[in-house]
C-alpha cells in the first residue's frame, strides 16, 4: 500500500486545513522545533487507528483537537484524510474525525465503518498505526532495546499477517 495524500484539520497544531503529497519512497520530515513534525506522524497513525495516549503524546482522546492559543479558539473537531493506494491498484480513502463530547467516527471510501474495519484494512496491507514503516522520534533505540516478544510483533506486521490476529480476537469474541 502507497500513501499518497494526508489532510489534517485542527489535528493538535494544524488548526487550518493542510494537505501534503507523500511520494513514493522514504520520507522524512525536517523542520524547527515545534513546528509540527511529530504531530504529522502521530496523524498518520491516528487515522489509522491509534488509541494510545502514550504513542500520541496525549492524556485523553480529545488532547488531539487543537486545544486553542492565545490567539486563537479552540476547535470543536478533529479530521484526518489519508488517500492510499493498494498493492492491486484501488484507490483507498480513509477518514477519522473526532467531536468533542462524541468521539471517533471512521469512514473509508465515504462510508461509514467500525474502527475495527480500519484496522483490519490496513493490517491486510501489511501496515497499521505501529507498523515499523513509520519511523518516529526515538524508534531506533526501541527496536534496539525491544523485548523479543516485541520484536516479533514487528516483524509480523511486516510479514503481513497481524490482520491473522485480529480476525482470530475477532472470532474469539474478545
Ligand atoms: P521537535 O523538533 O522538538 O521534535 P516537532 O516538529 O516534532 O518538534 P511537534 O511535537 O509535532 O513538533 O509539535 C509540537 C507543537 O504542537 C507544540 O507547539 C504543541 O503546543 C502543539 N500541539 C500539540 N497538541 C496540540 C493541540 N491539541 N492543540 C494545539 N497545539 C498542539
Ligand atoms: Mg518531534
Amino acid at each position: 500500500m502507497l500513501f499518497r495524500k494526508l489532510k489534517l484539520a485542527g489535528f493538535k497544531s494544524f488548526v487550518e486545513p493542510a494537505e501534503l503529497r507523500i511520494e513514493p519512497g522514504l520520507t522524512g520530515v525536517v523542520g524547527p522545533n515545534g513546528c509540527g513534525k511529530s504531530n504529522l506522524l502521530e496523524a498518520i497513525r491516528w487515522v489509522m487507528g491509534e488509541n494510545s495516549p502514550k504513542s500520541l503524546r496525549s492524556g485523553g482522546m480529545e488532547d488531539v483537537i487543537f486545544a486553542g492559543t492565545a490567539q486563537r479558539p479552540p476547535r470543536s473537531f478533529a479530521e484526518v484524510v489519508l488517500d492510499a493506494v493498494g498493492a492491486d491498484g484501488e484507490e483507498l480513502q480513509v477518514t477519522r474525525r473526532i467531536e468533542r463530547g462524541a468521539g471517533s467516527a471512521y469512514r473509508v471510501n465515504g462510508r461509514d465503518v467500525r474502527a475495527k474495519d480500519v484496522a483490519l484494512v490496513f493490517a491486510d496491507a501489511a501496515t497499521g498505526a505501529h507498523s515499523p514503516a513509520l519511523v518516529s522520534q526515538g524508534k531506533i533505540a526501541a527496536v534496539i532495546a525491544a523485548k523479543p516478544a516485541e520484536r516479533r510483533m514487528m516483524l509480523e506486521e511486516a510479514a503481513g499477517i497481524a490482520g491473522l490476529h485480529v480476525r482470530r480476537r475477532d472470532a474469539e469474541g474478545k
